[in-house]
């Protein structure tokens, strides 16, 4: 599902360099369910954003379900991204002006699909996630895990072939984490491709693969036996 090989990736500010990704290689096949750990500052994010297509390596390549991606136009970008990815988010990223089930949508109208038909598919992510009675709700009249519900509804609305979710638990405390990573796996053991940024170590044992990153580079890979986030719960 994906390749990348020998990514770097740097940021300039004013005259300074500084390199953030030094040599990444890393395969993820479909159906895994990947952590991506290291310290604050180890360049977690930088990766996901260039997974996730929303920032380009420097140089190195990346393959994105056969698709080579690499000075894309910004047109070409969009619709990659709206056809392979979903995103989720440590702080939500919910509109707060709009109810759950607009918020979930409002993806599908820019991807030019008619009303009834977006209307109907959020409204089934919305109970896939358990927020049948929530839909009609704002987001400030949800508790936190519930908002990230309605975040993963979102990202899911698009089938998309890969979810990519930057500490979805950040914001979380600790039984509602649980209770997300309990979705995740569920969508995951459904065959969905998933890849976690976190720092917690009890989140990633509940992946099936954890990657550590270190100065800009993977330091260690390892397959893991995934812990069952419902035993927590
Ligand atoms: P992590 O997610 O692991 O905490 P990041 O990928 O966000 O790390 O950041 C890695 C490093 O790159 C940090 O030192 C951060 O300050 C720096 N950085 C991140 N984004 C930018 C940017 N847009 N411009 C300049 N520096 C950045
Ligand atoms: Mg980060």
């Amino acid at each position: 599902m994906i390749t990348i090989k020998d990514l770097h990736k740097s940021y300039k500010t004013g005259n300074n360099s500084l390199h953030v990704l030094k040599g990444i290689n890393f395969n993820v096949a479909e159906g895994e369910l990947v952590s991506i750990m290291g310290s604050s500052g180890s360049g977690k994010s930088t990766l996901l954003n260039i997974l996730g297509m929303l920032d380009e390596a420097d140089t190195g390549s990346y393959t994105l379900d056969g698709v080579a991606i690499k000075n894309l136009n910004e047109k070409i970008a969009a619709r990659y991204r709206n056809k392979f990815l979903g995103f989720i988010f440590q702080s939500f990223n919910l509109i707060n002006y709009k109810t759950a089930l607009d918020n979930v949508a409002l993806p599908l109208y820019y991807q030019g699909m008619k009303r009834s038909e977006r209307m109907d598919r959020a409204q089934a992510y919305l109970e896939k996630v358990g927020l049948a009675q929530w839909m009609d709700h704002l987001p400030n009249q949800l508790s936190g895990g519930q908002k990230q519900r309605v975040a993963i509804a979102r990202a899911l609305a698009s089938d998309p072939k890969v979810l990519l979710a930057d500490e979805p638990t950040g914001a979380l405390d600790t039984k509602t984490s649980y209770e997300v990573m309990d979705l995740i796996q569920q969508i995951n053991d459904e065959g969905r491709t998933i890849l976690i940024v976190t720092h917690e170590h009890d989140i990633a044992q509940m992946t099936k693969r954890i990657v550590n990153l270190k100065d800009g580079l993977i330091i260690d890979d390892t397959q893991v036996n995934q812990v069952r986030a419902l035993q927590h719960v």
